[in-house]
């Protein structure tokens, strides 16, 4: 029986930003209907904000989420939607009492360490202590961070950050997770460096509503896509955004995912920590960090109440949302099992961040969009091509990150990456 009628061409699980651009994409520019299931009851996948009824703020339910991007086609395809604020990223860290600037860069290092550095002395400083650690290939995450930044830096602002963020020893995780922060030898404290930055002056939901209301999409929230899944036509094109372990019923085991518990407090007090997101460096402290919303809208009037929310990391279990893939040794030998079954798999093409096991954030996952749109979905619904593929490759994946690098954005100061490509690809 088919409960959503049968005139939609392409069916997309997921009204996350990448299953809500490929169903603009294809009812704008292909005039053809869309239909989009999610099992939240809201659209915007992890992206998702409301406003709050007792203190008026905006608040992101999954955790702060900064749009940040370099790539044009991105910044163009957003702005159609939203303006944008002129909010720039700051982040700190609480440890044992006292309050750096992350990423680590020459306030920290002078900070902790009691100095006075210049940047070439806090580089030479720091390659001396890296240097002690004598690791010449870094294996994983803990090898390839002291390598870089040395043992107490590593210590301090990292090490119990990431086993309460990651529910796992540090050693035993991917040397790729670290390459995310850099680590500066100026005072740049901008956690990105993107050409593009800001907030969504009307919040995302807005976004959302102004994409997924085109008149060729059908949104259906509150629907599982595995309960219905025997009422759609195989022969309709699909677009898998969920997570890729659970369309196979886990046939070869689960992929380690983390997730997230959120506790939201109202306080009648006008600032409770004077930024946006404060990170949470000691292990004997359970959460992660600590939201406070209100800081990413300078531009909004706020009463004299605030709006925090901790967050708390653990492992996944099936029953729990999945939200970063941890990708150790036997995740990524899952994922090619997974992949290989998902490359056969007819009429269904796997995307987003949950469906292709990868860490995408919001601008990446658009851009992967937007070329997974250009390269198979167009013409598969066209008839200009009638290959069937897999999950997302790895070649979409790279055609997308030229133009995420930042002209040369990145080096107001000076910037050492711990991984090849800056922050500001992120
Ligand atoms: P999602 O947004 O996860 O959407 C997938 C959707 O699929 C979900 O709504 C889900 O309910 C639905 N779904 C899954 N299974 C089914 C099913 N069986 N049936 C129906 N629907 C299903 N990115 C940034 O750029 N900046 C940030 O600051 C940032 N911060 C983040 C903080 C946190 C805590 C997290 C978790 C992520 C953050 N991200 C950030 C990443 C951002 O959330 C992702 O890039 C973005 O959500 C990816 O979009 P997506 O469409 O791939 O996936
Ligand atoms: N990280 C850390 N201390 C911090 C901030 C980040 O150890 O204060 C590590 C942590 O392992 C994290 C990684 O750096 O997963 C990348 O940081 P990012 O802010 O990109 O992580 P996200 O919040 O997106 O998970």
């Amino acid at each position: 029986m088919a409960i959503f009628g049968n005139d939609h061409r392409l069916v997309i699980v997921g009204a996350g930003f990448c299953g809500a651009t490929i169903a603009y994409k294809v009812a704008s520019e292909l005039d053809l209907p869309v239909l989009v299931l999610d099992r939240r009851g809201h659209v915007g996948g992890n992206s998702y904000s409301k406003f709050d009824d007792e203190t008026g703020i905006e608040y992101h339910q999954y955790g702060s989420h900064l749009f940040h991007t370099s790539n044009e086609a991105v910044w163009k395809f957003i702005t159609q939607f939203s303006s944008f604020n002129n909010y720039r990223h700051r982040v700190f860290s609480r440890r044992h009492g006292k309050t750096y600037t992350i990423p680590i860069n020459l306030m920290t290092i002078n900070q902790f360490f009691g100095t006075d550095f210049d940047p070439a002395g806090a580089r030479a400083f720091i390659a001396q202590q890296a240097a002690a650690e004598n690791i010449e290939a870094p294996r994983n995450f803990e090898e390839k961070a002291v390598s870089q930044i040395g043992r107490p830096l590593y210590e301090a602002f990292i090490k119990g950050y990431t086993a309460k963020q990651w529910a796992t020893d540090p050693a035993a995780l991917p040397a790729e997770i670290i390459s995310r922060l850099p680590v500066r030898f100026g005072f740049n404290d901008f956690y990105f460096g993107d050409l593009y930055e800001g907030l969504p002056t009307a919040g995302y939901s807005a976004i959302f509503d102004k994409i997924l209301g085109h008149p060729k999409i059908k949104v259906v929230t509150g629907c599982d896509y595995f309960d219905v899944r025997g009422t759609i036509d195989p022969q309709v094109l699909s677009v898998y955004t969920g997570p890729l372990d659970r369309y196979f019923d886990y046939k070869f085991g689960e992929l380690g995912w983390r997730t997230l518990d959120f506790e939201i407090e109202r306080l009648d007090v006008e600032d409770f920590q004077g930024a946006a997101v404060v990170n949470y460096a000691d292990i004997d402290v359970p959460f992660t960090r600590i939201h406070e919303f209100k800081h990413l809208h300078p531009e909004r009037r706020h009463g004299n109440k605030t709006l925090i929310m901790r967050e708390y990391s653990r492992f996944a279990r099936r029953a729990d949302e999945p939200y970063y893939p941890i990708g150790r040794q036997d995740d990524k030998r899952r994922y090619s099992q997974y992949k290989k079954l998902a490359e056969a798999e007819a009429n269904v093409i796997f995307a987003g961040r949950l469906g292709t096991y990868r860490y995408l954030d919001m601008h990446q996952a658009i851009g992967a969009a937007l070329n997974l749109y250009e390269k198979k979905v167009a013409p598969l619904l066209t008839g200009r091509c009638v290959k069937s593929d897999g999950p997302e490759s790895d070649d979409l994946q790279r055609q997308s990150s030229p133009s995420l690098v930042p002209a040369k954005n990145a080096g107001v100061d000076e910037v050492t990456e711990l991984r090849p490509r800056a922050r500001s690809d992120r």
